[in-house]
């Protein structure tokens, strides 16, 4: 019996690799399509200053499939990065959000960014800082507009080159944002070796404040360390009103998350920007 129970499980696991290796060849091709199609949509967060004031608006990809529907930027950015469709994606991001912010500047205050995320695979090309200066030309936008946000991985692997190609885009003007961070596993002493701006605590360290002390104590840690290197620090994934209050009391600089605002749509940037001059939070 354990012998028939043994195939019929090796059975089963042999049929899910295949359901799964065919879900993805069919999401690669179809992603290709999502790109030529017009499938794809931008999302902007927006980042607010302590003091009220928006610093800028993350961009987060959207995919809207024909057939299957919404699907998650967290399962087809790492199978775009596998295929390396990430690179023409990113390319398209970058233009898309660059044209929105100019096209908003009217309504917004003059120095607000707009953050994009850059795949570890965009960041190592040989051609990366040339297609960045080609693109900031293209669509007019100042690079002290632009910020880019990398996670911890992309500055551990060929520190040296990261560290030259960081030294570039501060020369340019682009500011850098650390994405993510506290998840990597890097020892927190290699931070002052990196021409970075900003550093963005990642949700995982916010989500159990005030309750959780040890957390409490990390995220103290990370804001006094941070301000002493001359970043400002980004809270990802405030929440609650609680939370909220326990990072300014930490003096953390900026927050961003659900209880200041949603991801939105293009198309609602404006309104909610106006709601705000009624009702600042
Ligand atoms: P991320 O860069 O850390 O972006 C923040 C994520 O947290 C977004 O998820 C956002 O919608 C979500 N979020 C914001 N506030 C809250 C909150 O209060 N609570 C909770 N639970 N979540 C919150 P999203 O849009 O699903 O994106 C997931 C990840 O996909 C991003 O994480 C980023 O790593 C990646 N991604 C998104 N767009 C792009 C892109 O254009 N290029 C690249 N390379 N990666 C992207
Ligand atoms: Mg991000
Ligand atoms: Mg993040
Ligand atoms: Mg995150």
């Amino acid at each position: 019996k354990a012998k028939k129970q043994g195939r019929n499980s090796v059975q089963v696991f042999t049929h899910e690799i295949n359901t799964k290796l065919t879900q993805r060849l069919m999401l690669r091709n179809d992603l290709q399509d999502a790109i030529t199609q017009e499938q794809l949509n931008l999302y902007y967060q927006p980042l607010i200053h302590r003091n009220g004031v928006v610093k800028g608006f993350e961009a987060l990809l959207r995919w809207q499939h024909p057939v299957k529907g919404f699907i998650s930027p967290g399962r087809f950015i790492p199978l775009a990065e596998q295929t390396g469709q990430i690179v023409a994606l990113g390319q398209w991001v970058m233009k898309r959000a660059a044209r929105d912010l100019l096209a908003l500047s009217d309504s917004l205050p003059h120095d607000c960014l707009i953050s994009v995320n850059l795949s570890p695979l965009q960041f190592h090309r040989a051609d990366f800082l040339q297609t960045l200066a080609e693109t900031l030309e293209a669509t007019d936008l100042p690079a002290i507009r632009l910020e880019l946000e990398l996670t911890e991985g992309v500055l551990m692997n060929d520190t040296e080159g990261a560290i030259a190609t960081l030294h570039r885009l501060r020369e340019m003007g682009v500011h850098v944002a650390i994405d993510d961070f506290g998840t990597g596993f890097s020892s927190l002493s290699y931070l002052r070796h990196l021409p970075v701006d900003t550093l963005k605590i990642d949700r995982s360290f916010i989500t159990h404040l005030p309750d959780n002390r040890k957390d409490t104590a990390v995220v103290g840690g990370i804001i006094d360390l941070a301000h002493h290197l001359g970043l400002t620090v980004v809270a990802e994934g405030v929440e609650t009103r609680e939370q909220h209050q326990t990072l300014a009391a930490l003096d953390c600089d900026v927050f961003q998350g659900y209880l200041l605002a949603h991801p939105m749509p293009y198309g609602s940037l404006v309104d909610w920007l106006e709601s705000r001059k009624l009702e600042p939070v």
